[in-house]
């Protein structure tokens, strides 16, 4: 069986575990331990899917592209997180963990940020929730992301810049991490995808599942036979894709997840640990992590979930690297054929569609569309003018 419980060890295959200073032991524990009770509460189940239907406003729609299946001969649906509060799926996630350390008695969130979207999300729920957050992100990335920076604040979040290593999102999760270690008793660690210690992949993936579960749902009414060929999602940590996947691995349809090729952490498939678990990650000779590049700075990140590293493993999903030159034709594209402006990191996926379509010709393809391009419009108003 794929996608299930990973145990008391955290294991997906010989990726996961939690390799956790002996201080963050016991706190990764109690998380493991609160957060399996209360995904077997109904009571918790009932008030975080009041929370996602009427806060975040899910479900979120599937969008059949009549003209873009047309320009591509390839039949495209989209299941549209795009539409989601704060106009991403992080939401999903983000409440999910809210919730949940508000059960266990905590009144303080921490997290980390790359380009700012978990952060936002993050401080969204903290808002929500009436609990104190504080925001790590790289020193670099809030000067690239000042507007994000500025939501935060807005929101009542404190940002913390992240001055160690490259001072971008890795050292902004070591930073956070270390933080988290030193006032553990009163906060939450609010990791933004599917990575990092146990119970971390397991719980964010548990939490996006609603992504699959409603998106199975939804194309068994669309479709002849219920199930697409092909379900795709452009992946970072992981998150979006993972929630996705699990909606569909158990049955026949091929599972793709799309990385940029300056951050294909699967492609390249060389293991190593980073960020409290074992899994794919961006290494030079010497096993020092590299630094992820592409032209979406939600998806520079030198790892990955360690379930899609098991996922890969065992060929029930297959990974491909899409060019930065390729995703700037697929924000184009979608823009102009459907009036539907993605996120340049969904753009990746929607690009593998594209550059593969002779290959796909004739299939039903799902792609995941997790977030919407709104950020993204004056990095791509300086790159195509
Ligand atoms: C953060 C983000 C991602 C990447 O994160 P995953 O954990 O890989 O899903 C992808 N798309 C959008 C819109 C994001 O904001």
């Amino acid at each position: 069986m794929t996608m299930t419980d990973p145990g008391e060890r955290g294991r997906f295959g010989e990726f996961g575990g939690t390799y956790v200073p002996e201080t963050l032991v016991p706190a990764c524990h109690e998380l493991e331990k609160a957060f399996r009770e209360a995904w077997a509460d109904p009571e918790f189940r009932a008030e975080l899917d009041r929370l996602l239907s009427d806060y975040a406003g899910r479900p979120s729609p599937v969008t059949e592209c009549f003209n873009l299946s047309e320009e591509l001969g390839v039949r495209v649906l989209l299941k549209r997180e795009d539409l989601n509060h704060t106009g991403s799926h992080k939401i999903n996630n983000v409440l999910g963990q809210a919730l949940l350390a508000k059960r266990m008695g905590k009144t303080r969130l921490v997290a980390e940020t790359g380009a700012g979207q978990h952060g936002v999300a993050t401080a969204t729920a903290a808002a929500l929730f009436g609990m104190d957050c504080i925001v790590y992100m790289g020193e670099v990335d809030i000067k690239r992301q000042e507007l994000n920076v500025f939501r935060m604040r807005l929101l009542g979040t404190e940002v913390r810049s992240a001055k160690s290593g490259s001072r971008t999102l890795k050292d902004a999760v070591n930073e956070a991490m270390r933080y988290w270690v030193s006032v553990v008793d009163d906060t939450h660690y609010c990791l933004g995808s599917a990575m990092g210690p146990h119970p971390y992949p397991w719980m964010v993936r548990e939490f996006h599942r609603v992504i699959g579960d409603e998106a199975r749902e939804q194309c068994r009414k669309l479709l002849d036979g219920g199930i697409p060929d092909v379900v795709t999602a452009c992946v970072g940590g992981g998150s979006n894709a993972i929630g996705i996947f699990s909606g569909f691995a158990d049955t026949d349809a091929e599972l793709v997840g799309v990385e940029p090729a300056g951050g294909a952490a699967v492609t390249r498939a060389v293991p190593g640990i980073v960020h409290g678990s074992k899994s794919y990650l961006m290494q030079d000779e010497w096993g020092q992590v590299l630094e992820a590049e592409s032209i979406s700075a939600g998806l520079d990140y030198p790892g990955v979930g360690p379930e899609h590293s098991h996922l890969a493993s065992i060929g029930r999903a297959r990974y491909v690297p899409v060019t930065d030159d390729e995703v700037i034709e697929a924000f184009q594209l979608l823009s102009r054929t459907e009036g539907i402006i993605p996120a340049l990191e969904s753009a990746h996926a929607l690009a593998w569609v594209s550059r593969d379509r002779l290959e796909l010709a004739g299939r039903t393809v799902l792609i995941n569309l997790s977030g919407r391009g709104d950020k993204d419009v004056n990095q791509m108003m300086e790159i195509l003018k």
